[in-house]
């Protein structure tokens, strides 16, 4: 039987992708919640789950590591890899890659610093409006960058804009739509598609159903 490695991403992401999953009749076989395991077997025995960090999501497909990962658009954008196709939008976990600034914050013609998790993004976003940034690499809270004075702006992303405003910000220009995509290692794409396409087109109508 044609063996398969799914690498999902924990957090927000898991949480609504496992309801689909068992849409598809696909269950971990333990807790993934509560278990310290990263690689879970499932319900189907040629299936296996792996829980990553996002960010780690597109890596393992790209090196066939998984042959299938459920990544953030955000995550997927930052990563810039090739080595995978991206053929669903699932479309959960939807929010907003956005600069944002203090609330009333002008922007003086100088260079900007722009605080972020999401330095490649960011870099070319400004690039494509002619601005010259200093780039400050976050790996969390960018919201406090302002605040502290270490930044002028951000750019993260933006659900409902509560943790802006509860410090002071508000979200400014759009950079990208953002929701969770299935990718697939390409060559995995040629050497089982079968399997892959049914798992696919299973995904396809779920995400239909909803
Ligand atoms: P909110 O206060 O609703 O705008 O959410 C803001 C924070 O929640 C962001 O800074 C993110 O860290 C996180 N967040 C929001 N939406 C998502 C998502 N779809 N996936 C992962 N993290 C998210």
């Amino acid at each position: 039987m044609t063996q398969i490695t799914i690498a999902l991403t924990k957090g927000r992401i898991l949480k609504e992708t496992l309801p689909l999953l068992k849409q598809i009749g696909l269950e971990p076989l333990d807790d993934v919640f509560t278990s310290r395991k990263l690689l879970f077997p499932t319900t189907k025995d040629n299936i296996r789950l792996l829980i990553l960090r996002g960010s780690d999501v597109p890596t393992y497909v790209q090196f066939g590591k998984a042959d299938i990962g459920i990544a953030g658009k955000d995550g997927l954008l930052e990563h810039q890899g090739d080595g995978y196709y991206e053929p669903v939008d699932l479309g959960i976990a939807k929010c907003r890659l956005m600069t944002a600034a203090p609330v009333g914050y002008q922007r003086d013609v100088g260079r900007l610093r722009v605080a972020t998790k999401y330095t490649k993004v960011a870099r070319e976003y400004y690039a494509q409006q002619g601005r010259q940034i200093d780039l400050i690499k976050l790996y969390g809270a960018m919201e406090l960058a302002p605040v502290m004075d270490l930044a002028d702006e951000i750019v993260d992303i933006v659900d409902t804009g509560n943790t802006l405003k509860a410090n002071g910000l508000e979200a400014r220009e759009m950079i990208a739509n953002i929701s969770s995509r299935v990718i697939v290692n390409k060559a995995a794409m040629k050497t089982k598609f079968p399997v892959i396409k049914q798992i696919l087109t299973a995904l396809e109508e779920a995400v239909s159903a909803k």
